[in-house]
């Protein structure tokens, strides 16, 4: 018969960072200090990678909007496709506006583009405003 103190889970339960087997209290997650903040860290750095990632795309994608915008204030209308082949990430975006018609505009910061029929995008820049 097994042990009623020693289920499948609790034997199976290591050490959350280097694995081995934890003695002494069932709550226990680490086998001491060292392993809890090297743990710790690690997990800092993966949402620190991903928020310097995510930075990295927006800059990227107001960067290629930037670059395919006339200097002149004028609007632009560009395939979808080209701004994929030039690293563009459309998940990504600093926030939305609706225009009139009620259309979403979606910018990465003071650019931004305005989806259309056909894969096709309006680019714009930000008005002054506010
Ligand atoms: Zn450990």
């Amino acid at each position: 018969m097994i042990h009623p103190m020693l289920t499948t889970q609790q034997i199976l339960k290591g050490c959350k960072k280097c694995g081995k087997t934890l003695k002494g209290r069932s709550d226990k997650k680490f086998c001491d200090d060292y392993c809890r903040s090297s743990f710790n860290n690690e997990l800092k750095s993966v949402s620190n990678n991903l928020v310097r990632n995510i930075n990295n795309a927006l800059a990227r994608n107001r960067r290629i909007l930037e670059n395919l915008l006339p200097r002149d204030g004028q609007k632009a209308k560009v395939n979808r496709e080209k701004l994929i082949q030039q690293g563009f990430q459309f998940r990504y975006f600093t926030h939305t506006s609706t225009n009139r018609k009620g259309n979403p505009c979606y910018y990465c910061y003071e650019y931004g583009y305005l989806p259309l029929e056909n894969n096709w995008l309006l680019l714009l820049k930000r008005e002054e405003e506010e």
